[in-house]
């Protein structure tokens, strides 16, 4: 009784699969059980029959026999061809024992269709054309109701057709009559719109007699999806069509992540404009292939996006983003490329006659992107390289038109720029720092250098900020905003700064270890940590490397991050968690408010020199200043003033209540033995 259950409930599980599934006697080759879809293939007679009778037709074994009967004892995925149906398969061979206590083998043929359909094709071609007739019918009927792949056919002769049942389910269609069905009304509606043209090439007068598109049809529900459709002409003596036989397979899943990969790495996905993979390929090969052309890289962006994105919220920014790829649609000229490149930038490749008619295009592009329904200014800058080298690579045509927009940046009268040659010798000095960076860490030339921060009340020293200095060998001490920024952009700048806060670490154990008390030092963060490494993680690991509190170090950040920054919160949370101080660097600089900061974890706020320097000038601005200092002390957060350079900005500051300042009325920056001179010696 167990045994039968068993048995049963083995049988039931393979007639179910789609696949065709044959359990073979190890010692006889036996076959023990064939489910409905085997059979539909091999034929219906199983009883006692072995595997090379029922699959070739062989009264012995198969020369050779794949499968190496003896030593299979796992799972395996082997190929065999099928002499008789003249087809190769893949056939996973699974070892069971079975009920009565024997090994056998359970072969399933992957991919089963293709068989079945190549068994039918192969027997309507063999048989007579009057045979063919005959057999059509019953064929059909027992062979079909296995097939996943939908089937029709059409024979011309006895003006009769067939579609398997799937057509009902799938389609709602349940019968055609008609000698064009594939043409009709009923057929063309299936398919999706903008897929008829690929659809048509299965009738496009050609010699061949099989034909295969893949295209979407629209199901019963409405959804879309992806078909592959073949089609099979078979001809009599004559050459006359007899029948005509079809196959609908469903290729949905493979087809779509096909697609969707391709257009992932084609296409921007937010503006579903070309991304700037695609653009280098269409651009490159436009410029190149037309010489008789004159040609031009337009580069442009957004001014202060971060901003649109930080009061507006980073929907209306993307919101933004979408208006100017649809300007980019309508307005660029029909010959020219475009792409987004990333956040707000955008490319463009354009022919050209005049300069004056990249100024046209430009200003047209500027003022449509201007005029639209967003309560702010959207404006934008425009950098041009005209194309004079075709074999300079796209990419640096394109760094050369990007260049040339960031020329224009922070001059309110202009929004345009042409790429001069003086922009390659900037290029090349950094191609210089570029190369010489590497060594200059493990040749030890950058130095840090500190620059004292006083108490205002006490007027004594109450940290330092840690700047770098490149001692260059040729170049010679090199100035961070020539190589900051640079570093900023090429990502270098994670292993300067790590590089400076092990310099401040090592520098503050050894105060300690001398026995001197040391004085706590500001390290400057760069944003791009945030994004690129792991912050806490390096800082833990300094902090036990040198085992010194986390109190004698300040973390500087600059307002900037706050625009781009969903991590920033948590990371500022967890290095405060640990003890750290955080100081908000360049405060006033950017469009960061007082109300921003009161979201995010920090304990002081530095006001930028520039800020400094243009408020004092006048009454207004000196009220600012103080009414920001004393709502940093409401929001309980220090205020350090930086770039103090004047008995008169000191007073200001001092009747402002600003706790802490830095400048070069106090001291520049100086290397750690001159601060430990004015230092240690002004506390004996
Ligand atoms: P920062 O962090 O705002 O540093 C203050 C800058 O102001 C320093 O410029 C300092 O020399 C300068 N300064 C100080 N007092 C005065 C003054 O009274 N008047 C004027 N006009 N300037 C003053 P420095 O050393 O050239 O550094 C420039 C910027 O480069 C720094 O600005 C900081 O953002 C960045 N930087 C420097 N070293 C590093 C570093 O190791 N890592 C990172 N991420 N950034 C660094
Ligand atoms: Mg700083
Ligand atoms: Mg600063």
């Amino acid at each position: 009784m167990k045994e039968n259950q068993a048995k049963g409930l083995a049988c039931q599980i393979m007639d179910l699969s789609e696949q065709a599934m044959i359990v073979i006697r190890k010692n006889d080759y036996s076959v023990v059980y064939a489910n409905a879809k085997a059979r539909a293939i091999f034929g219906e007679d199983i009883a006692s029959i072995t595997c090379y009778r029922m699959v070739e037709g062989e009264d012995t074994p198969c020369k050779a026999c794949p499968f190496q009967m003896n030593e299979m004892n796992a799972e395996q995925i082997v190929e065999r061809y099928l002499r008789s149906f003249d087809q190769t398969v893949q056939i996973k061979v699974t070892p069971l024992v079975w009920e009565d206590g024997e090994d056998t083998l359970v072969y399933t043929i992957l991919d089963s269709d293709e068989l079945l359909l190549a068994k039918m094709n192969l027997e309507a071609r063999a048989q007579s054309y009057e045979e063919q007739l005959r057999l059509s019918g019953e064929l059909y009927q027992t062979v079909v109701s296995q097939l996943r792949t939908m089937v029709f056919e059409y024979n011309v002769e006895q003006n009769t057709f067939y579609i398997s049942p799937l057509f009902q389910e799938k389609f709602g269609i349940t019968e055609i009559h008609n000698v064009d069905f594939l043409l009709d009304e009923q057929a063309k509606n299936l398919i999706y719109e903008p897929d008829q043209d690929i659809y048509q090439m299965l009738f496009a007068d050609r010699e061949d007699d099989f034909r295969e598109v893949t295209c979407r049809l629209r199901m019963k529900n409405g959804q879309l999806v992806w078909y592959r459709i073949c089609i099979q002409y078979i001809r009599n003596d004559e050459g006359k069509t007899v029948r005509v036989i079809g196959t609908l397979k469903d290729v949905d899943e493979a087809t779509r992540s096909y697609e969707t990969l391709r257009y992932r790495s084609e296409y921007d996905t937010l503006t579903n404009i070309p991304n700037v993979n695609r653009f280098y390929v269409d651009a490159g090969r436009m410029i190149e292939e037309d010489e008789t052309r004159h040609f031009a890289i337009i580069s442009f962006d957004i001014d202060k996006f971060k901003l649109i994105n930080d009061l507006f919220g980073m929907n209306t920014g993307d919101e933004v983003l979408k208006h100017i790829a649809d300007v980019l649609r309508m307005k660029a000229p029909e010959s020219s490329m475009y792409c987004r490149v990333h956040s707000d930038m955008f490319l463009l490749c354009v022919s050209y006659n005049r300069r004056g008619d990249l100024i046209r295009l430009v200003e047209k592009l500027r003022k449509a992107i201007y005029k639209n329904e967003f309560s702010f200014d959207v404006n934008t800058t425009y950098g041009i390289y005209l194309v004079t080298d075709i074999t300079i690579p796209i990419n640096l045509m394109c760094d050369r038109a990007t260049l040339a927009a960031r020329t224009v940046k922070g001059n309110a009268m202009n929004f345009c720029a042409f790429y001069d040659e003086q922009y390659r010798t900037e290029i090349l000095k950094n191609t210089e720092i570029e190369q010489d960076m590497n060594a200059a860490i493990s040749g030890k030339q950058f130095l840090m250098y500190l620059q004292p921060k006083y108490n205002l009340v006490t007027g004594k020293i109450c940290g330092a900020e840690v700047l770098s200095r490149w001692k260059h060998p040729v170049k010679g001490l090199i100035q961070p905003n020539d190589f900051i920024p640079l570093f900023e952009r090429n990502g270098f700048i994670l292993r300067l700064d790590e590089y400076m806060w092990e310099e401040a670490c090592r520098t503050l154990a050894r105060w300690r270890d001398e026995g001197r008390d040391p004085v706590p030092l500001s390290v400057n963060i760069s944003r791009y940590h945030i994004q690129h490494n792991d912050l806490v993680g390096a800082w833990k690991h300094l902090i036990k490397k040198y085992n010194i509190p986390t109190s004698y170090l300040t973390l500087e950040i600059t307002e900037t991050f706050f625009y781009d920054s969903k991590d920033l919160y948590d990371v500022l949370e967890q290095l405060q968690a640990m003890g750290f101080r955080l100081e908000v660097d360049d405060f006033g600089a950017g469009y960061s408010s007082l109300n921003m900061i009161r979201q995010i974890p920090v304990d002081t706020i530095k006001i930028d020199k520039d800020f400094l320097d243009k408020k004092l000038a006048t009454d207004k601005g000196k009220i600012v200043i103080s009414h920001t200092i004393a709502m940093a002390k409401d929001l309980k957060l220090d205020v350090v003033a930086e770039g103090v350079e004047t008995k008169e900005h000191v007073d200001f500051l001092k009747s402002s209540s600003c706790d802490i300042a830095q400048g070069f009325f106090f001291a520049k920056p100086m290397p750690v033995d001159e601060f430990e001179k004015i230092y240690f010696e002004e506390d004996i």
